[in-house]
């Protein structure tokens, strides 16, 4: 008798079964977006794993965000009903980088305790060796460079690959040796980049079959998500990993749409899942037409938009679900607006009883989040950011993180770099001269330098006692590494080293909220081993993670929503000048706008149930404020399934342009319904408080942190207040810019003094 089929097989439909039990040799799914490819995987796995195909450590896969590697993991767990932490090879293809290159650190010249270098480190190190070469930074920038090594790693050139004539491009011709001299010094220094972690990894495969071989073994089933999104170094890595010299079929199994493709700027090549076949003789080749996700309307926009891709597979998608609700296109005034009145959205579906995890404003720019933070915050409205490094990469989460490097890793010298004369303590670039001259003569790190030269007469009497102070400190919390708890030690630190201090005293506008970062940097620390483990952690994180509990809306750019779905999906900025970019436009033409409508595509089919695309007249773009007209994305939604908010007067001709006006769209009469007259009232008034403080904001910074030194409040105790969120309140104490105001309905609280008016 036939055994009943696994709880976890049920509920698929015939082709997303016929993609889970194929576990022999290469199968591609190729299928459009919530059709179930990640789910698909998913449960792959479960099913590898539950019928003792392999053990958990045999399994590879690959996902394209830590977040989505954490989810995988769990959601495995639940289909087989026991907890699979014990998958080490479950990660992006950087994770699992890192992990295999520690392994074998020593057969690619470097050590296991490698150091990974961000991007500052990285245009640090490019710039150290511009000046060795005797280059002109001013001509070749150090970003610009180490741009261009990024590019070539995604590709998969070492630098003796790098085609001659494209080489000689830049850096006054000598590219090429400008890459070689930046490898160079990144093996002293015991580090390496991003690009190198798959990098690495591929020289050392190529170069020692054992290894290679010993993988093969290793990895009886691999699994690759969103693989439309690989470049040539992931793709050279996991065909070295796939391809036996046997040439066996490898079990391997890769999901992906090109409809999805977003990352070409980075080096993604949607043809790797093109040519799957090819590549993998006798492929099954797998697609899913029933989207699981969004509701008819939704759907239906999507694709109608994605059609006008000429450079595509194309496919069939259909749904099962209802119509739902018409996708909304809505106007507003500029920028401002447009955060208010979404927030004023979010604030009565929640109302409504919808979660706020269920709710994401999806942006093309970055630049675009802090509106909505702002927003938010004077709200009150829980939000979280995903997606970018974007709290890490903050100067003093960074300068923090250099001191907890220099303390683990004696020989990082870009850490103790960046942070030797931070706070001032008279290290300045001659002290650092010395330092740099002894440590190349003798071939020794800057810290193993310091530690020499002040016990010489090589510095100045005054420098050389700070440095000797400072090293004294380094050896100190080195040796209470094991003995603290890390979070402890992290604290120690900062307050030895005079950073805390540094912005106690800071009294420019900035400062607070750069100690509460610190703050939140230190609480970050929870959770992991050691400082060691979290140093890790930080260099691959790739999205910053929650873990309290309370409900967020979740606030990313496009291409961090990739994989994700939600309820309620906000797509602000949908306008010529922002989306589609106008840089993607320049540098890659037609490719790059059908790459943006790509993204558009993405964006449109996070939805669930209510997908709102938001575009304003004006916009502050690189600090001005330009007047913008609708994205011609806007126009090419189908009107049978969109719904224009608040314009009452487009007329029913259709979607297109001119309904949205797009020259002067909120000229003249035919905008005369109160929605817009509201967005004009709102504007005249935003205007007149915002341009000035913004404008100054931009073009002398200095004198505005000047300013606000000492704040003085315009309000005093008693003073009777309205705040948006709170409502009216008397204010109780004034401390600085902070208030702590009681409110008539909310009681006690204490607020920002730029956030409430005078009632
Ligand atoms: P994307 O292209 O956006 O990454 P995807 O193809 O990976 O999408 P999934 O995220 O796996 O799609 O699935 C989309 C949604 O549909 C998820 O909520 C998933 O749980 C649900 N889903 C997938 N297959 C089924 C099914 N057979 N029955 C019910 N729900 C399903
Ligand atoms: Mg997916």
């Amino acid at each position: 008798a036939l055994a009943a089929p696994a709880a976890y097989l049920a509920g698929l439909n015939p082709e997303q079964r016929a993609a889970v039990e194929t576990l022999d040799g290469p199968v591609l799914v190729l299928a459009g977006a919530g059709t179930g490819k990640t789910r698909v995987l998913t449960t792959r796995i479960a099913h590898i794993l539950a019928s003792g195909r392999a053990s958990p450590h045999q399994i590879l896969a690959v996902t394209f965000t830590n977040k989505a590697a954490r989810e995988m993991r769990q959601r495995i767990g639940t289909l087989i009903g026991e907890s699979v932490e014990g998958m080490p090879w479950l990660g992006t293809f950087h994770a699992i980088g890192v992990k295999i290159l520690r392994r074998h650190a020593e057969l690619v010249g470097l050590k296991s305790s490698f150091t990974i270098l961000d991007t500052d480190d990285q245009v640090r190190l490019m710039k150290q060796v511009i000046e060795a070469e005797g280059i002109d930074e001013k001509r070749w920038p150090a970003r610009q460079l180490a741009q261009w090594i990024d590019g070539w790693k995604n590709r998969g050139l070492t630098p003796d690959l790098v085609p001659a004539g494209e080489a000689a491009g830049f850096g006054n011709g000598r590219g090429g040796k400008l890459y070689g001299a930046y490898q160079e010094r990144l093996k002293t220094l015991n580090a390496v980049d991003f690009g190198d972690l798959l990098l690495e990894t591929i020289r050392l495969f190529r170069q020692n079959p054992g290894v290679l071989a010993d993988y093969h073994r290793r990895f009886r089933f691999m699994l690759v998500d969103e693989y439309q999104d690989t470049n040539t170094a992931q793709y050279l890595w996991l065909r070295l990993l796939a391809q036996t010299p046997a040439g066996e079929r490898p079990n391997l199994c890769c999901v992906g749409d090109d409809d999805q493709s977003i990352y070409g700027w980075r080096g993604a090549e949607v043809d790797n899942i093109l040519r799957f076949e090819k590549d993998f003789p006798g492929a099954v080749v797998i697609r899913l037409e029933r989207n699981y996700r969004s509701t008819g309307h939704i759907l239906a926009t999507a694709a109608h938009l994605i059609a006008h891709n000429e450079g595509r597979l194309g496919k069939t998608l259909f749904t099962d679900d209802e119509e739902g609700e018409r996708v909304t296109v809505s106007g507003s005034w500029d920028s401002g607006e447009e955060a208010r009145a979404i927030g004023d959205e979010i604030e009565a579906l929640q109302r409504k009883g919808q979660s706020l995890d269920e709710i994401a404003i999806l942006v093309r720019a970055s630049f675009q989040m802090r509106e909505f933070e702002d927003r938010f915050v004077t709200l009150g409205l829980p939000y979280r950011v995903i997606g970018g490094p974007r709290f890490y990469e903050r100067a003093e989460i960074r300068d923090a993180l250099a001191y907890f490097r220099a303390t683990v890793q004696t020989a990082d010298d870009l850490a103790f770099e960046r942070i030797a004369n931070v706070p001032k303590r008279g290290l300045g670039e001659a002290t650092m001269q010395i330092l740099h001259d002894y440590g190349r003569r003798n071939g020794v790190p800057l810290m193993q330098a310091a530690r020499v030269l002040v016990e010489t007469e090589e510095l100045k009497p005054k420098p050389r006692q700070t440095l000797r102070d400072l090293m004294t400190s380094f050896a100190r919390w080195a040796a209470q590494v094991e003995a603290l708890p890390h979070q402890e030690l992290a604290e120690l630190i900062l307050e030895e080293s005079g950073y805390t201090e540094m912005w106690q005293k800071d009294r420019s506008a900035e400062a607070a909220g750069r100690l509460e970062n610190l703050k939140e940097l230190v609480r970050s620390m929870e959770g992991f081993e050691n400082m060691a483990g979290f140093l890790e952690h930080i260099s691959l994180v790739m999205d910053t993670a929650e873990g309290d509990g309370e409900e967020k809306v979740s606030i990313m750019t496009l291409h961090a929503a990739k994989g994700l779905e939600f309820e309620t999906v906000f797509l602000p900025g949908w306008e010529e000048a922002l989306f589609p970019h106008p840089r993607s436009l320049d540098e890659n033409g037609r490719a790059g706008l059908e790459e943006e409508r790509r993204l558009a595509y993405v964006g449109l089919t996070r939805a669930r149930r209510r997908a709102k695309v938001w575009f304003a007249s004006n916009r502050r773009i690189h600090g001005l404020w330009q007047s913008t007209i609708p994205s011609r994305f806007v126009d090419e939604l189908p009107e049978a399934h969109v719904e224009v908010v608040q314009a009452a007067s487009y007329g029913s001709s259709g979607l297109g342009m001119s309904r949205f006006d797009r020259a002067q769209p909120f000229a003249g009469s035919s905008y005369a319904t109160p929605g817009w007259q509201r967005a004009q009232a709102n504007m005249a008034a935003g205007f007149k408080a915002t341009a000035g403080p913004r404008r100054e904001s931009m073009t002398i910074e200095g004198e505005l942190v000047a300013k606000s030194t000492g704040t003085v409040s315009p309000f005093k105790v008693g003073d009777r207040v309205f705040h948006l969120k709170f409502g009216n309140g008397d204010v109780a104490e004034v401390d600085g810019n902070k208030l702590s105001v009681d409110f008539d309905k909310a009681g006690r609280k204490r607020v920002v003094d730029s956030f409430v008016e005078r009632a």
